[in-house]
């Protein structure tokens, strides 16, 4: 199966022009496109219901709460979890802040992250405990010796980052959580937000404690993130957000919790994508995952040899194709800023890439020592697209130096 050419016709975003032409997206690892199936299942909700979940016994609001659960069930099963151990947020950042929070941890908690953290991991963790960030190498591979080290600290909390949104490295979680296990009796927490749109997890074999990603960066609706959360440590969490939906009973003297996953998630939710997010995943299973596999490697290759063989422009991450998703991150050796240079990629040849620190400013700043360019592809991208991306950035570096 070829996956580019029978999946593009369902996004009907690429069939986008401006001025007249077309476009190429390749900014996935901010979010990815919607296929027509995803967007029909926000639309229909819409026309066709309407109503509030949970609350309500008449037949709109009963069919709108068992289409919202059956989301939250298919998403359960993507994980190999169950559905009272996935917490539905607004994205992988409420996620993060809802464990960080959650735990109730002493302010001088010991707690041990990685250097690539996106702010969403690195800021809740910081404000949560005393957070040490294990170092990475020059090209953004976790320092496993420092790993150690840090873990002989026993630590209460391991916040992992499974894919750098800047380096596309993918981090070889299981044996880091192998040495968690072995060495201390932490929370293991995984930011899943690049990674689970480009590979399956399954939350048991992993043994992972907490796991939090984004919908909308794996063909979802934007508005909804998803905590996996082991129930025996779920049900000792404080929830973030107290009010309506989250409790069985108020009388004047108290309240009484509602069980999980439901605690967490007071007030209305974002019904639609939510439902939407059920098509995501829907979508997503029903693909060849070897296809897909051999797809994104291509795209790999193709967005890794054009960095390397292209003048004036550095690599900000691994040149190996082992263990990287479809992502590269460039440094520019001009004198124009880099936005610039991404707007004009836009406004002159269709091509959407993103520009700046990418919310990891830590790491971009010791990789790179400033702002860098980000081309991210997802399923629906081409190599030929890679390929005329890089034209575009050449010619236009050599009209600029
Ligand atoms: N973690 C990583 C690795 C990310 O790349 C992102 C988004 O770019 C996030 C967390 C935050 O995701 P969201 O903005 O959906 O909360």
């Amino acid at each position: 199966m070829s996956v580019q050419h029978s999946h593009r016709d369902d996004f009907p975003a690429l069939r986008r022009k401006i001025d007249g032409e077309g476009i190429s997206y390749l900014d996935n690892a901010a979010t990815t496109l919607k296929p027509d199936s995803v967007i029909r299942a926000v639309t229909e909700y819409y026309e066709t219901n309407g109503a509030n979940i949970h609350r309500g016994k008449h037949r709109l609001s009963e069919e709108a709460s068992d289409s919202y659960e059956a989301s939250r069930v298919l998403i359960a099963n993507h994980l190999g979890a169950s559905a009272n151990e996935v917490v539905l947020t607004r994205n992988t950042t409420e996620a993060l802040n809802l464990v960080a929070q959650g735990l109730d941890l002493d302010p001088d908690a010991y707690v041990v992250g990685c250097m690539d953290a996106h702010h969403s991991q690195m800021l809740p963790w910081r404000r949560a405990g005393r957070l040490a960030l294990t170092r990475v190498d020059a090209d953004g591979r976790l320092d496993r010796e420092h790993f150690r080290e840090l873990l002989r600290g026993r630590p209460k909390v391991v916040a992992l980052t499974h894919c750098s949104n800047v380096t596309g490295v993918v981090h070889p979680v299981a044996e880091l959580i192998a040495e968690i296990r072995s060495a201390t009796d932490a929370v293991v927490v995984l930011d899943a937000a690049q990674s689970l749109p480009h590979q399956r997890i399954n939350v048991r074999e992993l043994d992972v404690d907490f796991l939090a990603f984004s919908m909308h960066k794996m063909l979802g609706p934007t508005g909804v993130g998803v905590l996996f959360g082991r129930s025996r440590l779920l049900a000792g969490l404080r929830p973030l957000a107290v009010g309506g939906g989250m409790v069985d009973w108020v009388d004047l003297d108290g309240s009484v919790d509602r069980r999980t996953p439901y605690v967490f998630e007071a007030g209305t939710p974002a019904i639609a994508s939510v439902i939407g997010s059920g098509a995501a995943v829907r979508y997503l299973e029903a693909l060849d995952p070897g296809a897909l596999h051999r797809h994104e490697r291509d795209l790999a290759a193709a967005l890794v040899g054009g960095a390397l063989t292209s003048p004036g422009v550095r690599l900000v991450g691994p040149a190996e194709l082992t263990d990287r998703i479809g992502l590269v991150s460039l440094r520019l050796d001009v004198g124009v800023p880099t936005g610039d240079v991404a707007r004009m990629l836009s406004d002159s040849y269709g091509y959407m890439v993103r520009s700046g620190h990418m919310c990891s400013q830590p790491l971009v700043t010791g990789l790179a020592g400033g702002e860098i360019l980000r081309v991210s592809a997802y399923l629906y991208n081409e190599v030929a697209e890679i390929t005329g991306f890089y034209e575009a950035l050449n010619e236009l570096l050599s009209c600029i130096g």
